[in-house]
């Protein structure tokens, strides 16, 4: 084999390669996915669908960005909320923080609560 025909087949070799780059790209469109936290549309981009492929993902994305980012944030922000126990006045510490319209209850008190009904 010959120096040139060598270089030929390398340079046949790349060719091939990056037609199958180009036909896998176009398997994928940006398709627009509803948030289900927030309702909102986000897109979901072929080249996000791309490395979702690449990684072996078989889900679809569940959440658009905004969401998906203070999802990530608060779960970085592990700090128990601590609010007082509207049964016992105790300390009630909370994995999230609590809406101003209920009442929340400390461990003890919730277990109570639950096994009362
Ligand atoms: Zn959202
Ligand atoms: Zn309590």
């Amino acid at each position: 084999m010959t120096l040139e025909s060598q270089q030929e087949q390398v340079h046949l070799l790349d060719v091939g390669q990056k037609n199958q780059n180009e036909v896998e790209k176009m398997q994928f469109d940006d398709r627009t996915l509803q948030c289900k936290d927030c309702g909102a549309d986000f897109v979901f981009t072929a080249g996000e669908q791309e490395f979702y492929a690449e990684k072996g993902f078989v889900n679809e994305p569940q959440r658009c960005k905004v969401c998906r980012d203070a999802k990530k944030s608060s779960m970085r922000n592990r700090e128990p909320f601590i609010a007082v126990c509207a049964e016992c006045g105790g300390e009630a510490k909370l994995p999230f923080k609590p809406r101003d319209e209920r009442p929340v209850y400390c461990s003890e008190c919730f277990a109570n609560k639950r096994d009362s009904v």
